[in-house]
């Protein structure tokens, strides 16, 4: 089974770690001898009790996460946290400041608007079609919170520092890239994934809290849309993505026990990525189409000469079982999403392909 299948470089959902797959397999039948599917299992039941409490353990620990933050699990995908985080956090008067980094960022600026809130736009790289990360940040000091996507998948560029604010808390959408480094974890008031790049399957968003950061947010909102009830409820207010967060505790524990933590993780993102970019940047066909000092680890954009190239480049890929690697539908080009589970084999199988590929079109 495991010769089928291909080097998946999708940009999400995106490849799982393998062992993961095959944990899951082994136990879907028979879940720790309930004799139920982790599927079937009750939410209230001690079986599930297990299964996500040892998934917010393992968060926390991976991230050196102290007693003062929640780890949650909430439906809807990162694209409810843009329309979220103003109606929690966003009062009469008050005003936030965004960092636009590309689609996502904009997309969460917008939904400020649709809400008749105030967002302060204090960085943008639009004027590059998002081709870089901003540099010189400066925070407004009365701002209700500071906003970014720290890592632009799309775009392919990403945050390797994170801006000074004062104490003013960063909310980051990190759904493309959280778990793959360690982080300073101080600085942020709230971090958020959707699991479908690098934590698990679609449908579950990952939502990473400050506590007291959350006693500032708003009373009276529909009980699904409010974070006090997913951290007062233990994330199951009501039924929550069970399959997801089993999923999601079981990557965890791949990056704790199999990849040795976030700075091994690391460590190894650079390792594939660097192949992948010294390749391109020593050759004349390919091209990057971030700026070096803001390349992505996770999603690596370029293009090749022409449009008709990369499509044949795409289709070709494809047949040659490296898949995934069109670019966005929004930019064209290419893209290499290589999280977490991307192996240091799917790369050299990618650099091999692109190498004879050149050959073949320049010669
Ligand atoms: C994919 C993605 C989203 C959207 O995620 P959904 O779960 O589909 O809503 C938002 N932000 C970033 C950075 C993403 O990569």
């Amino acid at each position: 089974m495991t010769d089928q299948r291909i080097y998946n470089f999708n940009a999400g959902p995106a490849a799982l770690p393998l062992p993961v797959l095959e944990e899951i397999q082994g136990e879907f039948l028979n879940f720790k001898n309930s004799g139920m599917s982790v599927t079937e299992i009750s939410h209230r039941s001690s079986y599930f009790d297990a299964v996500i409490d040892e998934a917010i353990v393992r968060a926390k620990r991976l991230l050196n996460l102290g007693d003062d933050y929640h780890v949650l699990f909430i439906q809807g995908g990162a694209s409810m946290q843009f329309g979220m985080i103003p109606m929690n956090f966003m009062g009469d008067g008050e005003s936030a400041d965004f960092i636009n980094t590309g689609t996502w960022s904009t997309k969460a600026i917008k939904e400020m608007g649709i809400q008749g809130k105030t967002a302060n736009v204090i960085a943008s790289s639009e004027d590059k079609n998002f081709s870089y990360i901003p540099k010189e940040i400066r925070v407004n000091t009365d701002a209700r919170f500071v906003h970014l996507t720290s890592n632009n998948t799309i775009k392919g560029t990403q945050f390797y520092e994170f801006p000074d604010t004062n104490g003013v808390p960063i909310i980051a959408d990190m759904s493309s890239d959280i778990f793959s480094k360690p982080l300073p974890v101080e600085k942020f008031g709230m971090i958020y994934a959707g699991a479908q790049k690098n934590l698990g399957p679609s449908g579950c968003c990952m939502v990473i809290l400050r506590k007291d950061f959350l006693e500032t947010a708003n009373e009276g909102l529909p009980s699904m849309l409010s974070y006090k009830t997913y951290a007062n409820k233990n994330s199951m207010y009501n039924t929550p993505p069970c399959f997801g967060i089993y999923t999601i505790g079981l990557v965890l524990k791949w990056i704790e026990e199999e990849m040795g933590g976030l700075e091994k993780m690391e460590a190894y993102n650079i390792q594939k990525a660097d192949i992948l970019y010294d390749f391109i940047d020593g050759s004349e066909f390919y091209k990057t189409t971030a700026e070096k000092y803001s390349r992505s680890l996770m999603n690596v954009t370029f293009r090749l000469p022409d449009e008709e190239l990369e499509k044949e480049f795409v289709l070709r890929a494809t047949e040659h079982g490296l898949g995934g690697l069109k670019g966005h539908r929004s930019v064209g080009g290419c893209r290499a999403s290589i999280y977490n589970a991307a192996t240091m084999e799917s790369m050299y199988a990618l650099v091999e392909f692109m190498e004879s590929f050149e050959k073949e079109k320049t010669s």
